[in-house]
C-alpha cells in the first residue's frame, strides 16, 4: 500500500461503512460485532484491505470482473483524457469511444456487426429480452414471445432477468415473476439427469431443449438464452456434441440464440468469446464484467446485422425501431476504459496466457482432487475453474456449505481469496470457484492451490 490513508482516516471509513452501506450479497448482522472488510489498493494480481493486509485475488474482484488485473495506469490515463474531452452525452447521438470500440469489439466477434450499449449484464440481458419480444409483436402477430432458459443457469438480477433465472435459490422471496420465459433442463455430466455420458449425454440434453419447444409449440418461442459456461450455477462447462445441436434446434425452429457472455466475455476461457470456443454462431451476445475489468460500468448488447434490420426495414412504422434507452448507455468513460482494456489483452497476448495458465491450473486442481477425497469434480474453461465439494464421492452428495465456507474462510486467512457462491445443486454452495486475472503466473496459480490444499488439510484432515 501506499500508505496515503492513516490509521484515523481508515477507521472513519470504517465507522462509516458499518454505518451507511449496505453491503451486496451478505447478511449484515456479524458486522454488528465484526468490522466489514474494507478493500483499499490493488496492483496487479493482489489488494490491500485496510489492515494493510496483502491477499492474492483469484476471483479478480470477487465476480469474475478484473481480467486484465488492477492498477492498470494506461486505462485511468484513456478515461482520464476522455472525460476532460466529453464525458456524457444520450439519445441518439454517438461518441468517439463508443464507435471506435464497437468497430474494435466487432472486429473479434465474426458474424456479428452491432453494439448497443448499457450499463450492467442484467440490463444488457432485459434488452435483448425486449428485442425478442418487439420481434414477436413485429413479426408474429405477438406469438413468438417466449424466451427459454436452463436450469442453473442466471441472468441477472432484474425482476425480468430473474424471471429467466434457472438458480431457484436466488429467485426465492422475488415472485411473482413475468410471464413467457420457460426452463429447459441443466446440461451438467457430473449430475446428469439421463444415464449416458460424453457426447451421448451432450445430444442428450441439447434435445431436451427440443422437447419444451415443441412442448410450448414452436410458434410460441422466440428465443433460448444460455451461458457458454454456466458460472454461478457451479462452473458447468457443457459436454461435447451439447452446443452443435442446440445450434441445429435453434435453426430448425427459428428460435433466436442468446449467449450470455457476462462472465466468459472478453478472454475469461481463453478466447475473446466463450461461444467461440464452441463454434456457435449466435444471434444475440450479452457481456459486461470483463469489457472494461471494471474500470469503469459498461455492458453491451451485440447482435446481428439481421436482428438490427428487423427494426430498420420500414421506417414509417412506430413499433419499427428499438424504442429504449439506458441513461448511462451515453457514459464515454465505459467505452474508453474498454477499448484501452482490450488493447491490454492483444499486446500482451493475454489469451495465450489465460489458456496457457488455465491448463495447467486445472491439472493442479485435478492433482489436488487425487490428494482430497472430498473433491468429487473438477471442471471449467481457461481461468474460470471450479471444484466441487461433494461428502460422499459415490453418492455425489454435496459437501454442508458451513464446511465449504470453511475453506473458502482459511484460504482468506492465508491471504488468497477464493469464491464459493456456486450452486450446481439448488440450495447448496458447493463450488469452490477460481477466476484469477488473466495476467496470472504459475507461481500465483502456485500460490493460490497451496492455499487450498493446505485449506482442505485444515478442514477435513
Ligand atoms: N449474467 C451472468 C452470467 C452473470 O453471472 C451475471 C452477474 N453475476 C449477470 C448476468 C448480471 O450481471 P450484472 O450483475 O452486471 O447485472
Amino acid at each position: 500500500m501506499d500508505g496515503n490513508f492513516n490509521e484515523n482516516d481508515i477507521s472513519h471509513v470504517v465507522a462509516a461503512d458499518k454505518a451507511h452501506v449496505w453491503h451486496h450479497l451478505i447478511q449484515h448482522k456479524p458486522f454488528e460485532t465484526n468490522d466489514p472488510r474494507i478493500i483499499i489498493e490493488g496492483k496487479g494480481m493482489r489488494v490491500w484491505d485496510q489492515k494493510g493486509k496483502e491477499h492474492l485475488d483469484a476471483v479478480s474482484g470477487g465476480v469474475w470482473t478484473v481480467n486484465v488485473g488492477y492498477g492498470r495506469e494506461s486505462i485511468a490515463k484513456a478515461v482520464y483524457d476522455q472525460l476532460i474531452k466529453l464525458n456524457y452525452f444520450a439519445g441518439s447521438a454517438g461518441s468517439i469511444p463508443g464507435a471506435l470500440f464497437s468497430e474494435k469489439l466487432i472486429s473479434k466477434m465474426p458474424g456479428m456487426t452491432r453494439v448497443y450499449y448499457t450499463n450492467s449484464g442484467s440490463e444488457a440481458n432485459e434488452k435483448a429480452f425486449k428485442m425478442v419480444r418487439q420481434i414477436a409483436h413485429k413479426r408474429y402477430g405477438g406469438k413468438k414471445h417466449k424466451i427459454l432458459y436452463r436450469d442453473r443457469d442466471y441472468h441477472g438480477t432484474t425482476i425480468g432477468a430473474l424471471s429467466a433465472g434457472g438458480q431457484l435459490e436466488r429467485n426465492a422471496q422475488y415472485g411473482p415473476f413475468a410471464p413467457g420465459f420457460v426452463s429447459v433442463p441443466h446440461c451438467m455430466e457430473y449430475r446428469a439427469q439421463w444415464d449416458l455420458t460424453g457426447e451421448a449425454y451432450g445430444k442428450r440434453a441439447a434435445d431436451a431443449i427440443e422437447e419444451v419447444i415443441l412442448r410450448e409449440g414452436p410458434d410460441t418461442v422466440g428465443a433460448i438464452c444460455l451461458e457458454p459456461v454456466t458460472a454461478g450455477g457451479g462452473v458447468i462447462t457443457p459436454p461435447p456434441g451439447y452446443w452443435e445441436r442446440v445450434q441445429e434446434i435453434c435453426k430448425k425452429y427459428d428460435v433466436l440464440l442468446h449467449i450470455d457472455e457476462v462472465v466468459c466475455g472478453v478472454g475469461r476461457t481463453g478466447t475473446w468469446f466463450g461461444y467461440q470456443q464452441y463454434g456457435v454462431k449466435p444471434d444475440m451476445v450479452t457481456m459486461a464484467k470483463g469489457v472494461a475489468s471494471g474500470y469503469a460500468a459498461i455492458a453491451c448488447l451485440v447482435t446481428t446485422e439481421e436482428v438490427f434490420d428487423m427494426f430498420k426495414d420500414d421506417a414509417s412504422d412506430p413499433l419499427n425501431y428499438f424504442r429504449d434507452i439506458s441513461t448511462f448507455g451515453g457514459c464515454t468513460a465505459g467505452p474508453a476504459a474498454a477499448l484501452e482494456n482490450m488493447r491490454i489483452i492483444e499486446d500482451e497476448n493475454l489469451l495465450d496466457n489465460c489458456t496457457a495458465m488455465g491448463t495447467y491450473m486445472l491439472d493442479q486442481l485435478h492433482a489436488l482432487k487425487d490428494k482430497h477425497a472430498v473433491i468429487g469434480d473438477v471442471r471449467g474453461k481457461g481461468l474460470f475453474l471450479g471444484a466441487e465439494l461433494v461428502s460422499d464421492r459415490d453418492s455425489r452428495e454435496p459437501m454442508d456449505e458451513k464446511r465449504v465456507q470453511a475453506v473458502v474462510g482459511d484460504c482468506n486467512a492465508q491471504g488468497v481469496i477464493i469464491g464459493a457462491t456456486n450452486r450446481s445443486v439448488p440450495g447448496f454452495n458447493n463450488t469452490l470457484c477460481f477466476s484469477p486475472a488473466l495476467i496470472a503466473t504459475r507461481d500465483d496459480i502456485d500460490e493460490i492451490i497451496t492455499s487450498v490444499d493446505k485449506a482442505l488439510t485444515k478442514v477435513f484432515g
